[in-house]
């Protein structure tokens, strides 16, 4: 691990200007993805600023009727929320879908945010890597890429965006508060992720000095009709092949207000308005379910040990729509 230096930040306002230093400075909080960057000399940021102890670790009622999830709220207390595994279900399965209770314990909700592609010669320095190292190339693109990309790739990039909590956030259309120096913003859930088009180094919007402080979630939640589901190469504490996160009103028996995020697939959570728009209006069977798993993989892209995806995309869309369907069923 190559030398740094650390400071612990006790207010927002000081954390953003001791980020100021810009790409070699990085905040850590629960470190789970950081510290194995750093140890694998992946990323070697020369100061770090300790954000633990900020009053970010709240989950707060919203006026407009949903939820604020402070930043630093680990995945565990968040997954295990009363208003959040009442009002949104999705998101805790989600949650308790990824990683390990280890890890949900440490892991903060705007870290998961930032956390980096598990592609394996991202994380082999003796490998070329356009993420890791802009313009040495993709070793991925004719190597072994059974955990690649599907839909939205680059002839720069392959990879795939690793959370799980991060498809169920797109699919409920969460905001993401973020702050700095120059002022604070939000960005919807859609933006904050990229693709990687000639510049994956670049995972997500987020400028160099800006904080995630919040995440908010619009009132609208999905009780009834919603389900998560993660298919990976053993049952617990394995990233995604492929993840489906669907959610839906069903109105006198027609499918309203669709919402489709696949996960394991692309540079970032992969939402299909196309396949949303034959959702809706339609009854909740397999047929209609299997239009939209169509719609989904139209443009799919396999790059050899990854190509089952394609099919496996299909069916865990099926799958996902026809138990949240009956996950409404009493
Ligand atoms: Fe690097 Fe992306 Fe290629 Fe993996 S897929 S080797 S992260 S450029």
């Amino acid at each position: 691990m190559n030398p740094f230096s650390y400071t612990r930040a006790e207010a927002v306002d000081t954390a953003v200007s001791e980020i100021k230093t810009g790409e070699a400075a990085k905040f850590i909080a629960g470190g789970t993805n950081l510290l194995d960057l750093m140890k694998e000399n992946v990323m070697r940021p020369q100061h770090l600023v300790d954000i633990t102890h900020l009053p970010l670790t709240t989950i707060e009622e919203t006026e407009s009727g949903g939820l604020m999830l402070g930043a630093l709220v680990t995945n565990a207390d968040t997954a295990y929320n009363e208003l959040i595994d009442k009002r949104y279900p999705l998101l805790a399965k989600a949650i308790l879908a990824g990683a390990s209770p280890q890890l949900r314990n440490m892991a903060t909700d705007g870290g998961n945010l930032m956390q980096r592609t598990r592609c394996y010669y991202f994380y082999d320095t003796a490998t070329p890597c356009n993420k890791r190292e802009p313009g040495s190339g993709c070793s991925a693109i004719n190597g072994f890429n059974r955990i690649h990309a599907i839909l939205g790739t680059s002839e720069h990039c392959i990879a795939t965006h690793p959370s799980d909590m991060c498809v169920a956030l797109a699919a409920l259309e969460a905001i993401v508060h973020v702050t700095s120096e120059r002022g604070s913003r939000t960005i919807p859930f859609a933006d904050f992720h990229r693709l990687p088009g000639d510049t994956p180094h670049l995972d997500n919007t987020l400028e160099p000095d800006e904080l995630i402080t919040a995440i908010e979630l619009p009132a609208k939640g999905f009780t009834e009709h919603n389900n998560y589901l993660k298919i990976r190469d053993r049952t617990s504490y394995a990233f995604a092949l492929v993840s489906v996160a669907a959610a839906f009103d069903l109105e006198e028996g027609v499918i309203q207000n669709a919402r489709l995020a696949l996960g394991g697939v692309a540079h970032k959570p992969w939402r299909s308005s196309e396949a949303e728009a034959l959702l809706n209006g339609n009854s909740p069977t397999e047929e209609t379910f299997r239009k939209a798993a169509e719609a989904v993989v139209r443009d799919a892209k396999g790059f050899g040990s990854n190509t089952f995806k394609i099919e496996m995309a299909k069916r865990a869309i099926v799958r996902a729509l026809t138990q949240a369907t009956e996950s409404g069923q009493k």
